[in-house]
């Protein structure tokens, strides 16, 4: 089974760039797959169309088989996306972001009030559940984001360049929390442009240039080439 199914996708922008050129990119459920690339390379575009916040121009997507253009619906409860801008409401309390995250799922508010426990304690975030978010440090708005993609339990979880801006004592956290999340089962997506993240964590590396991908295959063969 794939968690992850890209056919020929393409990508033009209303301005005529063209972002993608043919895409073709498949990840096993389970993988910790890295999509390596110089900054505008396509990975934002690329991570974008999978989960339906940007339109694809052609190409097929199915993520763990529903299709992106029949399945909506479906596919997008698959999904948890971690986007590198902080896009909650500054005002909200931790807690209420959460809960409301849950509830756009249909999540009861007692079910939803327990993940949330769940993963607050498991970020060192449970102090500050009653605090407004624009009153978290950068490091903590960044765990914030990935509790809240969490909350519907998604198979696949996608982050964008998780650890930009990111110290390296949280990145170490935040790598061991993922690694613990990939174990458990849920498969994983990131984006970065450094190597050296991909290979901490990644079992498998997909490199973009120029929106295309250039190289597909797991990070030990890539290692062993270097
Ligand atoms: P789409 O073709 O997916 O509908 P648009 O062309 O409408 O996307 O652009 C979406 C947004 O991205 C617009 O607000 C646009 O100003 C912004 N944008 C335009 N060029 C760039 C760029 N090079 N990098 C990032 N964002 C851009
Ligand atoms: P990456 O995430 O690898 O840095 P992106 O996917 O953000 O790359 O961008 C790929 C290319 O598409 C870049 O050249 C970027 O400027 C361009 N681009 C991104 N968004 C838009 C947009 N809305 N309109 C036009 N061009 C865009």
């Amino acid at each position: 089974m794939y968690a992850l199914e890209i056919k020929g996708l393409t990508k033009q922008y209303k301005n005529g760039f063209k972002a993608l050129h043919g895409i073709d990119l498949c990840v096993k459920e389970g993988d910790f797959y890295a999509l390596l690339g110089h900054n505008g390379a396509g990975k934002s575009t690329t991570i974008g169309i999978i989960s339906s916040l940007i339109n694809k121009t052609s190409g097929q997507v199915k993520v763990f088989g529903y299709d992106l253009d029949s399945q909506l619906g479906l596919l997008k409860q698959q999904i948890g996306l971690v986007p590198q801008e902080f896009n909650f409401n500054q005002f909200e309390k931790v807690l209420d972001i959460l809960a409301n995250q849950a509830g756009y799922y249909g999540i009861e508010r007692s079910e939803a009030e327990k993940r949330a426990e769940v993963w607050l304690k498991k970020l060192d975030l449970w102090d500050k559940r009653n605090q407004q978010a624009m009153r978290l440090s950068g490091g903590m708005k960044r765990r914030l984001m990935i509790a809240r993609a969490l909350m519907h339990k998604p198979r696949l979880l996608i982050l964008d360049e998780p650890t930009a801006g990111v110290d390296i004592e949280l990145r170490r956290t935040m790598w061991t929390f993922l690694r613990e999340l990939n174990e458990q089962g849920t498969t994983i997506i990131l984006t970065t442009h450094y190597l050296e993240e991909a290979e901490m964590l990644c079992r498998h590396i997909g490199i973009i240039q120029q929106g295309r991908l250039v190289v597909d295959m797991p990070m030990k063969d890539l290692l062993a080439k270097l």
